[in-house]
């Protein structure tokens, strides 16, 4: 296939008034179709069951996104059955085609770009360019996994002894249970769920219950790019009633799961079992939490510092994986940065990005119980440390806003070892560099960290001392780019599965040595 080589797609340009305006007309139209009926989709089927997810605007709670069918386990068996039967056929699709798919669907998200950035302003609540940064990389996942398995198709080159062939391919595996969680709706679902496809497998593919709605948008933006009915099966619902089935079923042969720590050990744990007729060890993708570090050294260009600390720790509400939760600042540039940090904190505009357009830098937080534990955490902040930024969060039936808030603590303090996934950065003082990587690395987690320093000895030690899967320097420390910035975490945040890298698709297949002797 003569394709383009791989770009990013970029970012749309907010100082253009025609975006702003085509975005107000895609708010509009979409709020004009709000609280809809969405089946599941199993084998081409639309599927009305008896449960319902209602989805909610997290920005106003009163207003209804969707209704979404929450399968039971009868849907979350039919889906499994006929995902077992389609990969007959899928599996031996050829690569091609498979990836052929993938490029229409990114072609289609272009084209509808606007009305997804839209439904997921209503549903998500993230800032527009949050959304559209979201969404760009939903397209690079499809752009570059295409290519990816383009890369893979005859597998890759090995050594043969005098005499013989020695071939080494990669085959598709089975039925895949996608499970994504909220935070990345569009980004992380399709490129979980496309991963899984182009590789020849077959999906049930289960969105968070919080954000279905832009769940069966994806689901239809596969529909429409002509993927056969039964590759991937849509099944809306809540993790608590058909978690646990379509993990334990016989029938999964992996499971691709992007979510919290605890229902990740959850699947970790059940997918280890072996029950009866089960033919093989399942395998489990699971990438979980982060508390992300930012160290400050004493060397740093210290605005630019606290520039991307704010970025990182307060863009999107900090419901992000890589959001920077820790600053941990060097002792003799202490009070300069954290007086830097609350001012450009303090001039984030919070309010509602379906309303207050493209200056809002940050929305609410996802849901009432994101934001009761969010405000849970306010609570123990205040008996750890000090306030330095932030009030009480108010009504959540006006809408779960968080400001951006800010304690003062020891490294040991809960709010600096836990995740919290909201606007809640903790500060904490090094007395040098040595001290402020020790700091880094205490925590279970390791997914993103980051170190702003001109040192250059500096650099070099924390480019192999700081504990995290990706790791920047002097720059913000979210927003990983596709095939640029591969993204998966260590310790506690993962299996390391490194999405957007040249490792993920083999995770998705079986590796076949055949060796023939002439
Ligand atoms: P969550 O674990 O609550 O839910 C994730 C998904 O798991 C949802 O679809 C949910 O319905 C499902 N689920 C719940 N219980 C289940 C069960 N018993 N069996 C199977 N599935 C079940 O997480 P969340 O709140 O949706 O997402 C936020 C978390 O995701 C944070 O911890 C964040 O750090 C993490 N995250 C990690 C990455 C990464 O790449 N490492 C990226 C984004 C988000």
């Amino acid at each position: 296939m003569g394709l383009i080589p791989y770009k990013n797609e970029p970012g749309l340009d907010w100082s253009d008034e025609a975006n702003v305006k085509a975005m107000r007309a895609a708010l509009e139209e979409v709020g004009d179709s709000l609280a809809r009926n969405y089946p599941a989709i199993i084998g081409g089927e639309r599927i009305e069951v008896d449960g319902e997810i209602v989805s909610v605007n997290p920005a106003n709670p009163s207003q209804v996104i969707g209704r979404v069918a929450a399968a039971s386990e009868r849907e979350a068996d039919m889906a499994l059955e006929i995902a077992t039967s389609t990969f007959e056929s899928w599996s031996r699709t050829a690569p091609e085609a498979r990836a052929r798919i993938l490029l229409r669907a990114a072609a289609i998200m272009r084209r509808r770009k606007f009305e997804m950035l839209a439904w997921h302003v209503h549903e998500g609540a993230p800032p527009w360019a949050e959304a559209d940064a979201q969404l760009a990389e939903a397209i690079d996942f499809l752009e570059y996994y295409a290519r990816e398995m383009l890369r893979l198709k005859d597998g890759v080159e090995i050594y043969s002894v005098p005499g013989e062939e020695s071939r080494y391919f990669y085959q598709p595996m089975g039925v895949g249970v996608i499970i994504a969680p909220w935070n990345f709706p569009v980004a992380i679902l399709t490129g979980m769920s496309s991963a899984a496809i182009v590789t020849g497998n077959t999906i049930v593919m289960k969105p968070s219950e919080y954000t279905s709605v832009l769940g069966a948008k994806v689901a239809e933006i596969f529909e429409e790019a002509g993927l056969p009915k039964g590759v991937l099966n849509f099944c809306p619902g809540y993790g608590s009633e058909i978690g646990d089935y379509l993990v334990t079923d016989a029938r999964t042969r992996f499971i691709s799961f992007t979510g919290s720590v605890k229902t990740g050990l959850r699947i970790n744990g059940l997918a280890a079992r072996q029950i009866e007729n089960q033919r093989w060890i399942k395998r489990a993708l699971v990438e979980t939490g982060g508390k992300d570090a930012m160290i400050i050294d004493d060397s740093a260009d210290l605005d630019a510092a606290a520039q991307d600390l704010v970025t990182s720790a307060y863009g999107y509400a900090g419901q992000k994986c890589s959001a920077a939760s820790r600053a941990i600042l060097h002792a003799d540039v202490y009070d300069e940065v954290l007086a830097k940090v609350v001012e450009k904190a303090k001039a984030l505009k919070v309010g509602v990005p379906a309303e207050g357009g493209v200056d809002v830098g940050m929305g609410p937080v996802i849901s009432e119980p994101q934001f009761e534990k969010v405000a849970g955490y306010i609570e123990v902040g205040k008996e750890e440390g000090e306030r330095l930024l932030g009030e009480d969060p108010g009504d959540p039936a006006e809408g779960y806003f968080v400001s951006p808030t800010l304690f003062e603590v020891d490294p040991e303090a809960r709010v600096a070892q836990e995740e919290i996934f909201g606007p809640v950065l903790s500060v904490i003082q090094a007395r040098d560099f040595a001290d402020a990587l020790r700091i880094a690395n205490d925590n279970p987690y390791g997914l993103t960290g980051g170190v702003y320093s001109k040192n250059r000895d500096h650099l070099e030690l924390a480019r192999h001392e700081l504990r995290a899967g990706n790791v920047y320097f002097n720059r913000k420390i979210t927003g990983a780019l596709v095939g640029v910035q591969p993204f998966g975490g260590f310790g506690m945040s993962g299996t390391d599965s490194k999405a957007g890298g040249p490792d993920y698709l083999p995770l998705h297949m079986l590796a076949r040595t055949v060796v023939e002797r002439f």
